[in-house]
């Protein structure tokens, strides 16, 4: 059945591939991001799907855009906290702002963007949360504490809420991608991701964007109902828990 579906950082990269899978299951979807008002206006163009410009890092700001989605688009059901950042270093050079920086968008931001739509998914008897972690915050990285602590933070939350919403129609899980062929990745130099990364993969080749947004739309989906909090690892066969 088609329902509203929220994905943060969804104009872009896997959130993109995200955004358009849901579409295409026939969801209405709206997409979040940060500042990138140009992949905004050519992801709206290309989809037809609304995009919407706050930080998943503030609170109020959290509140009130996920208010006027609900004014404009209906209740929401689905949401994927999927928005990220890195600011990498290595923990002697790492800056508290750094620190600062991913903690607050990879990990407050999941309570920033569930917070003001759980009362509305308890009260409706239904709603799917996904978050997107990392393996990193399974197996840690160097030069990614900071990355590394919230993306494993999450799984914390995904398991305590999961707990909170079973009793209410709410699932709430995680999915933990390894290496994306997104903008961010495919910026590596070819000989560090041919002669470094690769190798560290079993499958021999990096995921697409499309194989993590069909994972989410499994869970979103009403199949997926008596999975909750639990973890899927999308990588590859680097790293098994
Ligand atoms: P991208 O950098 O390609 O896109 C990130 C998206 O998040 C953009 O839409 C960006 O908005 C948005 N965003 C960033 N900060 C904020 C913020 N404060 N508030 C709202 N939106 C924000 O990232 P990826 O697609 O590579 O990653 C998506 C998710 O997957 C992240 O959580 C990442 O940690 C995780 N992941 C990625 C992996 C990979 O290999 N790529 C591996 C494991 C996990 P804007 O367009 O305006 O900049």
């Amino acid at each position: 059945m088609s329902k509203v579906a929220l994905v943060t950082g969804g104009s872009r990269g896997i959130g993109a591939a995200i955004s358009k899978a849901l579409q295409h299951a026939g969801h209405t979807v709206v997409a979040t991001y940060a500042g990138n008002d140009d992949a905004a206006k050519a992801f709206t163009a290309e989809t037809g799907i609304k995009t919407y410009k706050w930080s998943v890092a503030d609170y109020d700001a959290c509140a009130a855009g996920i208010r006027q989605i609900e004014d404009e688009v209906g209740p929401i059901a689905i949401l994927v906290n999927n928005a990220g950042i890195t600011r990498d270093a290595m923990f002697h050079k790492m800056t508290p702002q750094q620190w600062k920086e991913v903690i607050d968008t990879n990990l407050t931001g999941l309570f920033n963007m569930t917070h003001p739509v759980w009362s509305g998914m308890r009260d409706r008897k239904f709603g799917r949360i996904i978050n997107i972690s990392s393996i990193n915050g399974q197996k840690g990285q160097a030069g990614q504490a900071n990355y590394s602590a919230a993306k494993a933070g999450d799984l914390g939350f995904t398991k305590a809420l999961a707990q909170e919403g079973a009793r209410a129609g709410i699932t709430v899980n995680a999915i933990c991608p390894g290496y994306i062929a997104t903008e961010m990745v495919k910026a590596i130099d070819e000989k560090v991701l041919a002669d470094r990364i690769i190798p560290q993969i079993p499958v021999g080749r990096l995921g697409e964007p499309e194989e993590i947004a069909r994972a989410v739309v499994f869970l979103a989906s009403d199949d997926a109902g008596f999975i909750t909090g639990s973890t899927i690892s999308a990588n590859g066969g680097q790293y098994f828990v």
